[in-house]
């Protein structure tokens, strides 16, 4: 039996709505970064968490604070999420420090299959990031 937890990009998850459908799915059918576990391993998904947000001034030490929401329940494996993996630019820094402070637990960077390219879904990330968005500024100024 392997734990797995799942980290993913809060820009995803909460910004955007992800509900890591795409990583789930593929955690059951053992596809993508999931296909590389034995057959006969049972797979046990304990918890999902989002990245505390971009790393401002703290770097990875926000992140190391807000894992602790997986790594405490006895994780044998942490997989960073597909987005992660195709939006994130600290997740090689994220991966030192993660393997620095939690030796015992293996850090995986991907989960889902690639539906797209990750040019391609960035690509569209960025442009629905950039829709034109209704905000409470244009209640305040009655547009
Ligand atoms: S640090 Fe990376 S994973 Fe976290 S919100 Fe920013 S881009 Fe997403």
């Amino acid at each position: 039996m392997v734990r797995i937890g799942i980290l993913t990009c809060s820009n995803a998850t909460q910004d955007l709505g992800c509900s890591s459908v795409s990583c789930l799915a593929d955690l059951r059918k053992r596809r993508g970064a999931f296909a590389d576990y034995p057959v006969d391993e049972p797979l046990d998904l304990v918890g999902i968490i989002n990245c505390p947000g971009c790393p401002t001034l703290t770097g990875p030490d926000k992140l190391i604070n807000r894992i602790r929401a997986l790594t405490e329940f006895r994780i044998d494996a942490v997989h960073l999420s597909y987005c992660m993996k195709a939006l994130c630019p600290f997740r090689e820094k994220y991966m030192n420090s993660l393997n620095e402070k939690f030796p015992n637990i293996k850090f995986i960077i991907g989960t889902h299959e690639e539906h797209i390219t990750s040019d391609e879904f960035r690509k569209r990330v960025k442009d629905v990031f950039n829709q034109p968005r209704k905000t409470m500024v244009d209640i305040l100024l009655n547009k």
